[in-house]
């Protein structure tokens, strides 16, 4: 069981990693993009940080949603709607929630994985977050039920998001500004499956 003091702990977390990778995620973004994908991302959960304060004692649903909302209306790009997006609809699973289980997180990663779907017209295969993702969401779910461990299921999450970014470099884009370069964009890694990648290692390395 994680609560809404831990929940706020990992959020903190996954500033600081996004805030640590920030060059990397840049430079990935500067080959298919327009290199900012780190730098947006980094001044979205800077914002958040400055919300830390009115989410104390506050419940998951809230906290999440927050986030949510704070990353739409700070991140210009458009990983800030597409996160925005995941964050608000699992803070809209957890209403008034002040717990939350495995199974639990599965079914806001799924609400997230819609979210972002329905907000980007977007699917796994276009070199996508969702690349990464989706394979996260089924390796975690395949492996609870296999072993029942949450900790095990997590890291299978991890490997099979990075897998995932391993994926998006054999892959044409088909959404975002790295569609531009059609097939120019074979042999380079998706930035924001590499964030998500990132954001879920700090999950799991928390539960
Ligand atoms: P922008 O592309 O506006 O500069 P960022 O650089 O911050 O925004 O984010 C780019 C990332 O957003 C891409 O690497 C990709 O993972 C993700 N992305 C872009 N468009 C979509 C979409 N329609 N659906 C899902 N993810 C998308
Ligand atoms: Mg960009």
């Amino acid at each position: 069981m994680i609560n809404q003091y831990k929940v706020l702990q990992i959020i903190r977390q996954i500033g600081n990693k996004i805030n640590e990778h920030k060059d990397f995620l840049t430079e990935l973004d500067n080959v298919i993009g327009d290199g900012d994908h780190g730098i947006n991302m980094a001044r979205g959960f800077a914002e958040v940080e400055k919300k830390f304060p009115t989410l104390e004692g506050k419940d998951i649903g809230t906290i999440l949603k927050t986030v949510g909302m704070t990353l739409v209306s700070t991140v210009g790009g458009a990983s800030g709607p597409l996160y925005g997006t995941a964050f608000m609809k699992a803070g809209a699973a957890l209403t008034g929630k002040s717990e939350m289980d495995i199974n639990d997180f599965l079914n806001v990663f799924q609400q997230a994985i819609e979210g972002v779907m329905q907000r980007g017209r977007s699917t796994t295969g276009e070199k996508t977050m969702l690349d990464a993702m989706v394979p996260a969401k089924e390796a975690i779910e395949k492996t609870l039920a296999d072993t029942n461990d949450v900790k095990k299921a997590m890291e299978a999450g991890v490997a099979a998001a990075k897998e995932g970014v391993e994926y998006t470099k054999t892959i044409i884009a088909k959404k975002g500004r790295a569609s531009y370069l059609g097939e120019r964009s074979i042999g380079h890694q998706d930035p924001g499956a590499t964030s998500f990648a990132l954001i879920l290692e700090v999950i799991a390395s928390m539960v």
